[in-house]
């Protein structure tokens, strides 16, 4: 298997091998077709897998694949992250395979002041990766609008729980779009996790590595 077998595009490809990635990951070979191809995805993955470009360079690819009408950028795709390092490795991975996209990616995390995310949000992005406390304070002060939401990501979802972001995920959850495709990444499945991915997820394909 190799990453021309994916079905994934050229400018895709580009951004890969400057990665210097030869072949795709197991977790990427097995979430990449599914992701491409509009899916729910339930993925048990720990860190170090490949995961995040398991999930990265599918989602940039629909979104590239099909522009809105509106002239306007919003939201399309938002990652939620357990903690602001990983928000920051997320994003880092995301403009690293969108380089020849021209798609608009932005980061925010709590910790940090709020005024330059604001700014950002200001300017229009496609992807965001957030953590859910500063994700919400944003939604409270109007400075952000997640209507256009096409594709969700719940990435670390165990850890999220552990950290006991389930209600401000569930009230991120409610500002969603109900059709929207969701992802839910996740090392360990405690009956916390099962529930989630039930009431989240719709026919998902289940991936374990
Ligand atoms: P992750 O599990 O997403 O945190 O990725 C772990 C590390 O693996 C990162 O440093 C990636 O740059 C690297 N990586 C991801 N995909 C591949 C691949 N197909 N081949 C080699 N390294 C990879």
């Amino acid at each position: 298997m190799t990453f021309n077998d994916l079905g994934l595009a050229t400018e895709l490809l580009r951004a890969v091998s400057e990665q210097g990635y030869s072949q795709p990951t197991p977790i990427q070979s097995q979430a990449i077709p599914v992701v491409l191809k509009g899916g729910d995805l339930l993925a048990g993955a720990q860190t170090g897998t490949g995961k995040t470009a398991g999930f990265t360079l599918p989602l940039l690819q629909r979104l590239h694949a099909a522009q809105p009408q509106s002239a306007k950028r919003s939201v399309r795709a938002l990652v939620l992250t357990p903690t602001r390092e990983l928000a920051a490795q997320v994003g880092e991975s995301i403009s690293a395979y969108g380089k020849f996209l021209p798609l608009r990616s932005s980061v925010i995390f709590g910790g940090v002041s709020i005024r330059p995310q604001i700014d950002r949000l200001r300017q229009g992005i496609d992807v965001l990766v957030a953590t859910p406390g500063r994700l919400l304070d944003h939604v409270n002060q109007k400075t952000l609008d997640l209507s256009q939401v096409e594709i969700l990501v719940l990435d670390e979802a165990d850890r999220m729980l552990d950290m006991g972001f389930i209600r401000d995920i569930r009230k991120i959850l409610a500002l969603l779009p109900k059709k929207r495709q969701n992802l839910l990444f996740s090392a360990t499945f405690s009956n916390e996790i099962k529930k989630l991915a039930d009431n989240l997820l719709n026919e998902p394909a289940m991936i374990e590595v």
